[in-house]
């Protein structure tokens, strides 16, 4: 069974088709890029996989089951959808929650309203909670604030979040596109571990052709809607990156 699988996805905005007739499967454990200029619809595919849009015709099933019928999200699959992480290029974080109850909120999947709810996790989550930030090397940080934390490191607060979530597909829209070139390295390689020793599915967004090729064996190449390369990474070419990118100034890799 496919993780995510993916047939005839079609997405307007207003007249404007943004997704042509897309069919893509994503095995279970495979970590994957995602590349293409902006506005190739790369985020658009994702926020379909995570039920954030729906689709005008098409289907995706998660673990098997249909994420949307008939244009409506499917109920049923609410369980499943809490087993996908979305991972943001700006974190996502609330600022002036401890990192510790930034990671504690991944498990409800939602942002409480009070911080007094915070109150009703018990020791055994917070326990989770700990060793998810350890996961991540970030032991040394669970009281301070989520604004006292540099960009990468904040970036694997949001990973921490996705492990207490226990989410087994990972979508990492452009996780990296904001931070320097050391922090990038950290953030993409604690995303290769968890995906190495969890066997989680990995989607990751990505400028930088070079991270692509350095950390993940798959790529999917996106432009104006349509897919135009689906296969192993090494097989990119210059001249195939150079006709994707066109007169977009190519990222330095
Ligand atoms: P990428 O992530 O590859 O940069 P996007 O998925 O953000 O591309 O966008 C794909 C296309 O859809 C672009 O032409 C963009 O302008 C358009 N688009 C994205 N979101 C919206 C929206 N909410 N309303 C209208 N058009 C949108
Ligand atoms: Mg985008």
């Amino acid at each position: 069974m496919q993780a995510i699988h993916i047939r005839g996805l079609n997405k307007f905005y207003g007249r404007k088709q943004v997704l042509f007739d897309i069919a893509l499967d994503f095995p279970q454990a495979q970590m994957v890029a995602l590349i293409g200029p902006s506005g190739s619809g790369k985020s658009t595919l994702l926020r379909h996989i995570n039920g954030l849009n729906v689709a005008a015709s098409g289907e995706i099933h998660i673990n098997g089951e249909p994420l949307f019928q008939q244009g409506r999200l499917n109920r049923q699959v609410r369980a499943q959808r809490s087993k996908i992480g979305y991972i943001f290029q700006q974190f996502n974080l609330v600022n002036r929650l401890s990192v510790l109850d930034n990671v504690l909120i991944g498990a409800l999947g939602r942002i409480p309203k009070w911080r007094a709810y915070l109150r009703h996790f018990t020791q055994e989550e917070k326990q989770q909670a700990f060793d998810c930030l350890a996961r991540v090397g970030l032991s040394e940080f669970v009281h301070q604030r989520a604004s006292q934390l540099s960009g990468g490191q904040q970036q694997r607060v949001a990973i921490a979040k996705i492990l207490m979530q226990q989410a087994d597909i990972i979508l990492a829209d452009e996780p990296i596109a904001s931070l320097d070139p050391e922090s990038a390295k950290s953030v993409m390689n604690t995303l290769q571990s968890i995906h190495q020793q969890d066997g989680k599915t990995v989607i990751v967004t990505l400028h930088q052709v070079d991270y692509a090729r350095r950390y993940c064996p798959r790529t999917v190449a996106l432009k104006q809607g349509v897919v135009q390369f689906d296969g192993a990474t090494s097989t990119l070419s210059d001249g195939f990156l150079n006709q994707l990118y066109g007169s977009e100034l190519r990222p330095e890799d």
